[in-house]
């Protein structure tokens, strides 16, 4: 059993947008057990969309596409679909009905044109989308010798698609292929330790053939375990992966500051919320990156102040009155002018705690320790100050920094704050 992934839409092929869909079917299909042994990738052209989808039918046995599903004259999968089937297009009058309604609860009336999207060959299934107006289309092809082919066409949104996947096609094609069992997973976030580090904490999790199964992936300095169970109901799958989520959790403690979705920010605002206090940024290596953040984080309480940007000594002096001879003297990447930049930031924002960042070191320097980068958090119990080396590409310094910081609050907040931990 083989796979095609296509993705159709000038967009993709001119190069303005990287198709990012294919690899995320990429993934699930591979989760399913099918081997994916191609990609391709065409313009929003009729011709080339027909021939691109008769090449599928031939050497794949499920294809999944994504774009070309809207309204507008650019999208064309609905016709290269009828002309591979060969089949005509049907009017589903439920689905104009359900675009209707869509419209209405934004208070529009239905554009004319949108009546394309209830279009389907004939013969084909519909692929619900509960949040936008083009629905799927799920279609076998007939082959020369064999089952037939089957097409999952859905649209390019990645959010709808991802929808989509998980309502209706990854169980669609888990029954085409008789696998009777479903697939879950869990993702366990971590930070603050490499990732040769965290697999030696944990014992021969990380090995093949294990169930449930135990993958590690490294992005931006955060590490995440992906545990994996099949069963015979997701309840099943998840009764069965809470010992080794369990495990985890134990081997690593602090490491792990979240799940699936959760960043760093989330865990720091979740502790924030717990403790029932309040945090400002005062920024300089970091640019704001932190504050940006904070600020995404939807949250019933302001628990984020506000935050403060420099890029030079004299706004420190001016706004925060740190005084002038001590960054000269100390350096504006040093522990002690972060030091006072979270207490003096405290003060003026009125917060339970501030966070500073340090000026970014000059690599050209020689330093026999390496160039470091410092972090300070104000607390009514005094000023913690950390350093971490600044090594990594210049290209994600930025945010790993950032990372580094909000890490720091939220160990900080882990341990009660206390100056000397
Ligand atoms: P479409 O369904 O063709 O109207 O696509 C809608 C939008 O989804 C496009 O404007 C893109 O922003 C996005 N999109 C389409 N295909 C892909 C893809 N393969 N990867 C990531 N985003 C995509
Ligand atoms: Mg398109």
């Amino acid at each position: 059993m083989h796979a095609e992934v296509i993705s159709i839409g000038d967009e993709l092929t001119s190069g303005q947008r990287l198709d990012t869909n294919s690899q995320w079917l990429s993934e699930r299909l591979g989760e399913l057990g099918v081997r994916v042994l191609y990609h391709t990738t065409v313009a929003d052209d009729l011709e080339a969309n027909v021939r691109v989808f008769r090449q599928a039918v031939e050497r794949a046995d499920i294809i999944v596409a994504s774009g070309g599903l809207g309204p507008t004259a650019d999208d064309l999968t609905r016709d290269a679909l009828a002309a591979v089937s060969e089949q005509p297009l049907e009017m589903r009058s439920e689905i104009v009905d359900h675009v209707r309604s869509l419209f209405a609860l934004l208070g529009r009336d239905m554009p004319e044109r949108n009546t394309v999207q209830a279009m389907f060959p004939r013969g084909s299934r519909v692929i619900p989308n509960p949040h936008g107006t083009a629905p799927g289309i799920d279609l076998e092809v007939p082959r020369a010798a064999g089952r037939p082919a089957r097409i999952f066409a859905l649209p390019g949104v990645p959010a709808e698609l991802f929808e989509m996947w998980r309502q209706t096609v990854e169980s669609s094609i888990a029954q085409w292929i008789g696998i009777r069992r479903v697939i879950r997973h869990r993702r366990l976030k971590c930070f603050g330790a490499g990732e040769s580090h965290v697999e030696q904490m944990l014992p021969d999790l990380i090995r093949r053939g294990r169930d449930p199964s135990v993958g590690i992936t490294v992005s931006g300095a955060v590490i995440t375990l992906r545990v994996t169970a099949a069963g015979d109901t997701p309840e099943a799958c998840f009764a069965a992966m809470e010992p080794t989520v369990a495990t985890i959790r134990e081997c690593l403690g602090e490491l792990v500051y979240g799940e699936e979705e959760e960043e760093l920010e989330d865990a720091v605002l979740r502790l924030l919320n717990d403790q029932n206090l309040s945090l400002a940024t005062i920024e300089w290596g970091t640019g704001g990156q932190v504050a940006d953040w904070l600020n995404n984080v939807t949250s019933t309480v302001p628990r984020f102040a506000g935050g403060l940007v420099v890029t030079h000594s004299a706004a420190l002096e001016n706004l925060l009155s740190v005084p002038g001879d001590l960054i000269k003297s100390a350096g504006s990447c040093s522990g002690k002018v972060v030091e006072e930049m979270a207490a003096r930031g405290r003060e003026r924002f009125g917060t339970d705690l501030a966070l500073a960042t340090s000026d970014v070191p000059q690599l050209t320097k020689i330093d026999a320790d390496g160039p470091r980068v410092f972090f300070a958090l104000a607390s009514s119990q005094g000023v913690i100050v950390r350093s971490t080396r600044y090594a990594a590409h210049p290209s994600i310094l930025r945010v790993r920094t950032a990372r580094q910081a909000l890490n720091m609050v939220r160990l900080a907040l882990l341990r009660g704050l206390t100056v000397e931990s």
